[in-house]
């Protein structure tokens, strides 16, 4: 190749393959890097003390604080999501809810949605009024209800797309476009798209925080959380982060490292056979209506391949015949395990209704927006034939 046609070096040109092997800064040692398996560093003297347990934060000197593990899957993520820094915390929930106590006081507006995760949605209906801070609920399809929302107070506007259980998509471009001038923070959960499809700094998100035990763990075996922001906000956010104490242990930190080593091939595995699933599906007389954003049936397809390169593991839909033949169905399944959780390497399915199945009437949970016949369905990386034998057969039992 001519030396003309390379790209300069250095971060900026990176693909998410390099990115994820290299940003992390391996040179020399151990191929592999070593599990610091300790909750606290000595210091060399006084001086050095002082500085390890001050700002700007420190990788050793208390795990709580940070860790050198942390320190290197921090790197990769803020380098896939393209913001300068990242933290790391003991799950998803422990990102948000250490996000919005930092950065949330007493008589401040947030702006959340109607769709969010299920415990972001209880600290926005209960927890947060509790300390005084106002919530205001909008559909999140609707960029003048976030519009309308917006108060002289109004400090946070915190989004979630593709969020359940329809995977409804919220414009990014244009909340950001409301808030910047007006000087609010955008929050978003990007957990359901993950970095490798969706990057929300990119339209001047200014927070991305993820579950990392969906994709960017991978394997399903750790429960993680990552704040992707700027070098300021994750300096503000560390200081909140230290006291509540939301830490991931090291060994879980070593295990994200190594699952964002394969992060890129496996979620261009899971677009391609969610995709092929949710085609499938389309096609198959059983099934009443397939969500999923990659579809072009998708009532917000457009807007989702704006700000999306790929569509991600999760697929709603819904089977005719109610709940029983979508119980019969979940039961049927061999191969996708009947567990919560997504974008991992194992395929999942859950029968959303089936938790409210012991209390609830069909007509209850109609009233309660609980489609009865709802399936989640995250797609793995298993062999997209044998995925499609499965969800057959499952539907034949029906
Ligand atoms: C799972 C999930 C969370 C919570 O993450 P945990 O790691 O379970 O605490 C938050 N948001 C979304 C969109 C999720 O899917």
């Amino acid at each position: 190749m001519e030396k003309e046609s390379l790209k300069p070096a250095g971060k900026n040109w990176r693909h998410n393959e390099t990115v994820v092997i290299h940003a992390d800064g391996r040179k020399g040692g151990p191929v592999s890097p070593p599990i610091y398996y300790t909750a606290t560093f000595e210091a060399e003297d006084s001086a050095d003390f002082a500085k390890m347990a001050g700002t700007p934060r420190h990788p050793e000197y208390y795990t709580r604080y940070g860790n050198p593990v942390h320190e290197r899957a921090a790197k990769i993520l803020a380098e896939l999501e393209g913001t300068e820094t990242a933290l790391l915390t003991g799950s998803g929930m422990g990102a948000i809810s250490t996000t919005l106590l930092a950065l949330l006081r007493a008589g401040d507006h947030v702006i959340a949605q109607t769709r969010h995760y299920m415990s972001t949605a209880k600290i926005m209906d209960e927890m947060l009024p509790r300390f005084g801070v106002e919530v205001t609920i909008v559909e999140q399809s609707d960029i003048h209800a976030f519009e309308e929302a917006i108060r002289p107070n109004t400090k946070l506007i915190m989004v979630e797309t593709p969020a359940n259980p329809t995977l409804v998509i919220t414009d990014l471009r244009a909340v950001v476009n409301l808030a910047r001038p007006r000087g609010i923070l955008v929050a978003a959960d990007n957990t359901f798209a993950s970095p490798i499809n969706q990057r929300p700094h990119d339209f001047g998100v200014d927070i991305v925080i993820h579950s990392v035990t969906k994709y960017l763990g991978g394997h399903h075996d750790i429960t993680a959380g990552a704040i992707c922001t700027s070098e300021q906000l994750a300096e503000q956010i560390w200081r909140t982060h230290t006291s509540i104490g939301s830490v991931l242990s090291p060994m879980d930190a070593w295990l994200l490292l190594r699952g964002l080593r394969t992060l890129p091939m496996r979620v261009e595995r899971i677009n391609a056979n969610a995709l092929a699933l949710a085609e499938f599906l389309e096609e198959q007389p059983q099934i009443e209506q397939v969500f999923y954003p990659g579809l072009p049936s998708h009532p917000q397809h457009d807007l989702a391949k704006s700000q999306m390169s790929g569509f991600g593991a999760v697929i709603a839909f819904a089977i005719k015949g109610g709940y029983k033949a979508t119980e019969r169905f979940v039961a049927s399944l061999q191969l996708s395990l009947n567990a919560v959780s997504l974008g991992g390497v194992d395929s999942l399915a859950v029968h959303t209704a089936a938790m409210w199945g012991g209390v609830m009437t069909e007509e209850q949970m109609k009233v309660a927006g609980i489609p009865p016949n709802f399936v989640r369905y995250s797609v793995g990386v298993e062999h997209i034939e044998d995925l499609k034998q499965d969800v057959w057969q499952a539907l034949q039992q029906i």
